[in-house]
C-alpha cells in the first residue's frame, strides 16, 4: 500500500515535468485543459512559479550559447546561429511561433 502511494507520486511527477516541458504546445496543454483541469491549473501556477524563478540568462543563445543581438523591430536572434530567441509578435507568416524565452 505505501509503495503503491510512492509510485503514484512518482508518476505525478513525471506527468507534471512532461506538461511543464510541453507548456508551449497549444495542442497538448488544450487536451490537459479538457481531461484533467485541476492538473492544467496546477500546471499553469507551477509554470508561472517557474518563470518567475527563471535566471536564464536572455542574453546567450540557448543552441550554441553565442550572444543575442536585436534589430529595429525589437527581434532577438543569436548573431551566430541566427535562433530568434524573442518577438514581440506570436505569429510569422500566419503560423504561431514558439519562443526559447517566449513573448517580449
Ligand atoms: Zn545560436
Amino acid at each position: 500500500m505505501y509503495n503503491e502511494k510512492i509510485s503514484d507520486d512518482a508518476n505525478l511527477n513525471e506527468l507534471i515535468d512532461y506538461y511543464l516541458k510541453n507548456f508551449n504546445n497549444p495542442e497538448i496543454m488544450d487536451e490537459l485543459k479538457w481531461e484533467d483541469p485541476y492538473l492544467y491549473l496546477q500546471i499553469t501556477r507551477l509554470h508561472f512559479i517557474k518563470q518567475l524563478q527563471d535566471t536564464t540568462p536572455t542574453y546567450k543563445c540557448p543552441d550554441c550559447g553565442d550572444n543575442i543581438v536585436h534589430d529595429e523591430w525589437g527581434e532577438e536572434y543569436c548573431e551566430s546561429c541566427g535562433l530568434v530567441t524573442r518577438t514581440p509578435y506570436d505569429y510569422v507568416a500566419g503560423f504561431k511561433i514558439t519562443l526559447p524565452y517566449g513573448r517580449k
